[in-house]
């Protein structure tokens, strides 16, 4: 098994990880206690007569496999989950029985094994199924099971076989009752402090209902146990506008509130064997079972929105219209991680805006769901030579198109599907932190590329600009280095950031920015005007350039458009930020912008982003020697 990235698989690969690990030392530990009993502790005389020994260890060795077996097709019984515990610890207990019998110890020897280390060890694996009832019912099996070896030790020895003297126990095979109390008392509370400390770590703190791993967890029960007919299962995801919220409320007690009843409206309109944790600030997983088909799964989401709006209705507050669901059907029998990434893809959609309010995860969707984790696979070897390749789009001087620099664009050339846009292939970087890497090899490739541009005829101080991902920033150290390494050439580097860049601790940010510019680096911030700038934070950021989205490009020519550039612009200039435009791809944009006294542009107007063997062919040696350079 690979280690997969994405912190939701991660999380299924532990618990699934910890389970079969439980599994395997289990039956590790009983096979080494047959292989230690044929090779060294069988009796002399034990070939002749009956050898229950071997028989009860093949016995847990049997149970034990079994459960695996089960649990890995898909096939286990769900009320056996319970069962299996129960059994593990009446087999240990048949076992220490049975060393004293064919050992011929006395009876009450046994109430001295080390039985309830075991006993104890069972109960301590049995956290890893993230489920109290497990322990819970393991520990009431245990003292059941106690009490029933001591009454049984001390009635096949007699009453003789007791003694109240500490020292006899010590020195004789008799048996104290206090002794047995302290052990009972000691499983007890042992099986009491793991079910408390179980329930705390599954709880979410503000609504009581399960969390994220804990509803993981139970997924994983859920797949692992045989499908009952007609119980086809839907993974409903629900969630709430906080931020909407939080808005129109006007505070975070409200959105609270709002939380907390919604999650107790929804665990009412759900039924017992329904799963329901929350697993966002406003996100709610519902596993939902005993649907037939996709109407069904979405007419129950509808309900569930309906609800969560009606319960969202505090201090005259109502998120209606604000709450959005995702579905996935489990028909195909997906893995749990697939499940939950599907349903999160269903949500995301819903989010969106443009498919209604409730999603239901389908072929088309699965379809581009398995593209997009075979390009996440296939990112990891992105970085073999020959895949990543940097495109080099221009950015002019307004008065005369001279070329003052150019922004480094990447490319993936994908072995099957050929060049993947960096719209598609940026985020399944970041979201798998891959974008450290490749964005360090894009600041070294854009350093390397710059001195062949110098080399082939382009001046010296042509800046190149690179963009740099949140992650990027977070993972300081490799940034720094590759940001270092990129300017000792003597390359004009700019770094461009865009807002969510900022986020994070912001004097953390602060420091790390000034640091950037510390080594000779400039800072642009990019794609401004599509996020929610602090302009306190901004002011306080040592930015050099300010690029104005091409979202915003496109609007310039009406008037409501122009008033918005006119201001980010004002407010540039208060700021000393110099202003670059991005997307321009008209004349008529260009112009309007130059009146409004922007001097930086980019755009398809002035160049598509090409490589830079295309932007070496149009350089001045090859054109006949003019200083600066134009772009046409
Ligand atoms: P961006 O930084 O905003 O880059 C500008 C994008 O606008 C580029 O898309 C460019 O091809 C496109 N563009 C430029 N002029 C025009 C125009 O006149 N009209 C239109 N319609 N589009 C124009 P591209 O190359 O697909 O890059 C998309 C985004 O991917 C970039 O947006 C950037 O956020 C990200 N990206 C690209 N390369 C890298 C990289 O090396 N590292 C990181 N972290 N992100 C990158
Ligand atoms: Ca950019
Ligand atoms: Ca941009």
């Amino acid at each position: 098994m690979q280690a997969p990235a994405r912190s939701t698989d991660r999380l299924v690969f532990d618990l699934v990880l910890a389970r079969r690990a439980l599994d395997a030392i289990q039956l590790g530990v009983l096979i080494l206690l047959g292989v230690v009993y044929f090779a060294a502790a069988r009796p002399v005389d034990a070939a002749d007569g009956l050898q229950p020994v071997p028989v009860v260890i093949g016995l847990l060795i049997l149970a034990t496999g079994m459960r695996m077996a089960l649990g890995h097709f898909g096939r286990e019984i769900a009320v056996l989950r319970l069962f299996w515990p129960v059994l593990d610890v009446a087999l240990l207990y048949t076992l220490i029985a049975v060393y004293a019998y064919q050992y011929q110890l006395a009876p009450t020897a046994i109430l001295k094994a080390t039985t309830v280390d075991a006993v104890f060890l069972l109960i301590a694996l049995r956290v890893v199924q993230f489920d109290a009832r497990i322990v819970v019912v393991t520990g009431a099996a245990a003292v059941i099971g106690w009490i029933a070896l001591t009454v049984y030790a001390i009635h096949a020895a007699g009453p003789l076989s007791v003694t109240r003297s500490f020292g006899e126990y010590m020195t004789s095979d008799k048996a104290l009752i206090g002794a047995q109390v302290e052990r009972v008392l000691m499983i007890g509370l042992v099986t009491l402090v793991t079910t408390f400390a179980l329930s705390w770590a599954r709880r979410d703190a503000l609504t009581g209902l399960g969390n994220r791993t804990w509803f993981l967890s139970r997924l994983i029960d859920r797949k692992q146990a045989k499908r009952v007919a007609g119980r086809a299962q839907a993974l409903v995801m629900l969630e709430l506008d906080c931020g909407h919220v939080l808005r129109a409320a006007g505070g975070y007690e409200i959105t609270q509130k709002v939380v907390q009843r919604t999650a107790k409206q929804l665990s009412v309109a759900c039924e017992p064997r329904d799963l329901m944790a929350r697993i966002g600030d406003c996100t709610f997983a519902i596993l939902v079972t005993g649907l037939d088909n996709g109407m069904a799964a979405e007419a129950f989401a509808q309900r569930c929105l309906a609800i969560a709006e009606a319960a969202s209705e505090v201090d005259g507050y109502s998120a209606k219209g604000h709450a959005v669901a995702g579905i996935e059907l489990d028909e195909a029998r997906v893995d749990p991680a697939t499940l939950w990434r599907n349903a999160q893809s269903a949500l995301g959609a819903a989010m969106s805006g443009r498919h209604g309010r409730v999603v239901v995860f389908d072929e088309t969707a699965r379809r581009a769901a398995e593209k997009r984790l075979r390009l996440e696979t296939d990112l990891r070897s992105a970085l073999q030579p020959g895949q990543l390749e940097l495109y080099y789009q221009p950015i002019v001087r307004s008065a005369d198109r001279t070329l003052l620099g150019v922004e480094a664009l990447m490319r993936w050339n994908h072995p099957q599907f050929g060049i993947v846009s960096p719209g598609v292939f940026i985020p399944i970087a970041e979201e798998t932190g891959l974008i450290v890497p490749i964005g360090a090899w894009a600041l070294d490739q854009a350093a390397a590329d710059y001195h062949r541009l110098v080399a082939a005829g382009a001046p010296a101080d042509l800046f190149v600009s690179v963009n740099v991902a949140p992650r990027q920033v977070e993972e300081w150290d490799t940034l720094e280095a590759a940001v270092r390494g990129a300017l000792a050439g003597g390359c004009p580097l700019k770094l461009e950031l865009t807002e969510s860049a900022l986020r994070g601790d912001i004097d953390t940010v602060c420091t790390r920015l000034n640091a950037l510019t510390a080594l000779g680096a400039r800072l642009a911030i990019d794609d401004f005007g599509t996020g929610y700038s602090s302009y306190g934070h901004l002011a306080r950021m040592p930015f050099h350039t300010l690029k104005i989205d091409r979202s915003l490009t496109a609007d310039i020519l009406d008037p409501a458009g122009r008033a918005v550039i006119e201001g980010i612009v004002s407010l540039a200039r208060s700021l000393r930020l110099s202003v670059t435009v991005e997307g321009v791809e008209t004349a008529e944009q260009w112009v309007t912008l130059s009146a409004l006294g922007v001097h930086e542009f980019q755009g398809y107007l002035f160049g598509k982003p090409a490589p830079a063997a295309d932007l070496i062919a149009m350089l001045p040696a090859r054109r006949g020697g003019e200083s600066a350079i134009r772009v046409a």
